[in-house]
């Protein structure tokens, strides 16, 4: 149930009609039994969606959409702006590690090649090429245990009764809970400064109370962590280096 600004989204309710010349390069109508109005989402990959509500029709799709432009140039302007991470990791890229972008660089000599990532050393098969695959595989293996460790450290002080801690590879999430008490978290927390990692565990160990979004659950929230809003806008700013 988090998910934190993966997505623009323009919601009709609000609508400023106004007509733009050009139509959209990449657009693709969706019908939805569920949708109650028509609605434009701008995604990830740079593909705008159009949904059709049950009741709705192409035609009017399209005008929505063209009278959405000025919503649509926008998304997209914001989306070029945002930071990206590097796609392939050779020694001396830069990425994201415990907050920081960090060089990758190659250790001091020994026998096997490693590198390192400020203070932590990786093994790697080589020093020449895509790093990246060898490089996130530690990293999910040393999140399993750092952000396991630390969502149970942090269940204790909170007072919180956790039955199991997951660590995985979401898409579209930092972190979930369910109500029976199993929390997952995203292992690319680990690449996030630590006080993002513990205000998402924090986040997650108050639904255990509070299985919603309501007032009552971000004043819990706030009462365990005074710097979620940080947190959050951190997460806004840089979530698009982790992929998110
Ligand atoms: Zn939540």
């Amino acid at each position: 149930m988090d998910l934190f600004g993966q997505h623009d989204l323009f919601d009709d309710s609000a609508a400023t009609a106004e007509r733009a010349a050009d139509p959209s390069p990449s657009i693709v109508y969706e019908r939805s039994a569920k949708a109650r109005n028509y609605r434009l989402t701008l995604r990830k990959d740079g593909v705008a969606v159009a949904v059709i509500p049950a009741r709705g029709s192409e035609r009017e799709a399209r005008r929505f959409v063209e009278q959405h432009q000025d919503w649509l140039q926008r998304a997209r302007a914001r989306q070029a702006a945002r930071p990206r991470a590097a796609t392939t990791w050779p020694v001396g890229t830069h990425v994201l590690w415990r907050g920081e972008l960090t060089e990758i660089r190659r250790a001091a000599d020994g026998e096997r090649p490693m590198v390192c990532l400020a203070a932590d050393v990786f093994r790697v098969p080589a020093l020449t090429g895509d790093l990246r695959p060898t490089l996130e595989a530690h990293f999910q293996r040393l999140a399993k245990i750092e952000l396991t460790a630390r969502t149970w450290e942090l269940a204790a002080v909170t007072g919180m009764e956790v039955k199991e801690v997951t660590v995985r590879n979401q898409r579209t999430r930092w972190g979930s809970c369910s109500s029976g008490g199993v929390i997952s978290l995203n292992w690319r927390l680990i690449q996030a400064p630590y006080f993002v990692r513990d205000y998402i565990i924090h986040h997650e160990l108050m639904h255990l109370k509070e299985m919603n979004h309501s007032a009552r659950f971000w004043a819990r929230v706030a009462e365990v962590c005074p710097d979620w809003e940080s947190a959050e806008r951190w997460l806004k700013r840089n979530g698009s280096l982790l992929g998110l």
